[in-house]
């Protein structure tokens, strides 16, 4: 068997031979128990998610005649949404191309449309385990104890994007887009002239505060502490930033508005004591995490758990493949994510090549 970056490889037809290798009684009773593989095909690409990266990189392996095969997810949750982070959001205003802006949803429809019209295969499901020990790779979107992946591929793209942790109060969720949100780069503008509060106080609520301090008439930032985790340089800035105003030792409980933010409700944590604050947005800063359980023990991530890619977009274990947020915690654009799909689709390409060479 070749040796890869210290992992055993097998050959890359020996699961398809052990999958259709005569078996005993005993072997042929545990079976009939597994759920039979829904395809027997090895795929050229799977493509693990369906958001820019992932829609991107399916367009160009599908002009490729690579015929990928999308599993795009469950509209289960936010970690896991068909079409990726633009269908929590309403006006898109920075996606070149669209000179009146577009709706998130209705630009990543678009996305979906264009892989489809060059034959790309979309699946709604969710890859709920992949084995990348062995070739050619496999990935079960059922049960995760199932002895048989439910998909064999020679080489895997992984564009699970990330998710932005939220604070998990009344009003979050419904007026996301509507004046809740976690993207000061993508958002920012729409405030112009308006008071707004960000929550957070690490490194990057400070960044966001700094940015939107640009465009909103007053920016209030909401921590949980008396002190900032932030860098002393980024709490510098912040602190003689004249549109910048602190309120510590808070937090929020609810926002408020309806059917786009007014205000955010807030609750001294020592005294108790609850006020509210009528406010135009509400910027979310807590964090993000990108979607990478899945790769855990397989897949090099940083500790913050995304994926480390080098040169271009691979990984670790050469045929797979990784582009968009789940590898970006700085960028986190969807034109950055797309071009990345781009990126991870030729080098993919490139991959299959040489291994047809071979
Ligand atoms: C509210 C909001 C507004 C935004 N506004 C803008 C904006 O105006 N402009 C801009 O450029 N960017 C904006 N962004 C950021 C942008 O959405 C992201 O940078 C971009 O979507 C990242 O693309 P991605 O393809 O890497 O991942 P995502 O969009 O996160 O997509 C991840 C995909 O992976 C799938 N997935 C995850 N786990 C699994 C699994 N186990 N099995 C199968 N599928 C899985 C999900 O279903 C999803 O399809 C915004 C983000 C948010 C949250």
């Amino acid at each position: 068997m070749p040796e890869e970056q210290g992992r055993t490889i097998a050959p890359l037809d020996s699961l398809s031979e052990v999958l259709s290798a005569p078996l005993d009684a005993e072997q042929r009773t545990e079976a009939a128990e597994r759920r039979p593989p829904r395809d027997q095909a090895v795929r050229d690409v799977v493509i693990v998610g369906s958001g820019p990266a992932g829609l991107t990189a399916a367009i160009y392996t599908a002009r490729a005649d690579l015929q990928p095969l999308v599993i795009e997810g469950e509209p289960s949750s936010t970690s896991d949404q068909p079409g990726g982070q633009l269908m929590l959001t309403t006006e898109v205003e920075n996606f070149p191309g669209f000179v009146q802006g577009v709706m998130g949803p209705e630009l990543m429809g678009s996305f979906r449309a264009q892989a489809e019209r060059f034959g790309a295969q979309i699946i709604t499901e969710r890859a709920t385990r992949v084995d990348l020990s062995h070739r050619p790779f496999g990935i079960w979107t059922g049960p995760v104890e199932s002895d048989t992946p439910t998909y064999l591929a020679r080489s895997i793209i992984v564009a699970t994007g990330a998710r932005s942790l939220m604070l998990g109060v009344p009003g979050e969720d419904r007026l996301l887009g509507h004046g809740v949100s976690t993207c000061a780069t993508c958002d920012g503008f729409f405030f112009r002239g308006q008071p707004i509060v960000v929550v957070g106080g690490g490194d990057s609520a400070l960044e966001e505060a700094i940015f939107l301090s640009k465009f909103a008439s007053s920016v209030l930032i909401i921590h949980r502490r008396k002190e900032l985790r932030a860098s002393k340089i980024m709490q510098d800035r912040a602190l003689s930033n004249p549109k910048i105003a602190f309120r510590w030792d808070s937090v929020v409980t609810e926002v408020l508005g309806d059917p786009k933010v007014s205000g955010v409700r807030v609750q001294d944590v020592h005294t108790g004591e609850v006020d509210d604050i009528a406010v135009d947005g509400c910027f979310v800063a807590i964090g993000h995490a990108p979607n990478t359980t899945l790769f855990t023990g397989q897949l090099d991530m940083e500790e913050s758990g995304y994926l480390v890619t080098g040169p271009g977009t691979r990984t670790n274990v050469s045929g797979v493949f990784a582009c968009g947020d789940v590898q970006d915690h700085v960028y986190r654009q969807a034109i950055t994510a797309a071009g990345s799909g781009c990126m991870a689709a030729i080098d993919a390409e490139r991959y299959l090549e040489a291994l047809a060479e071979h």
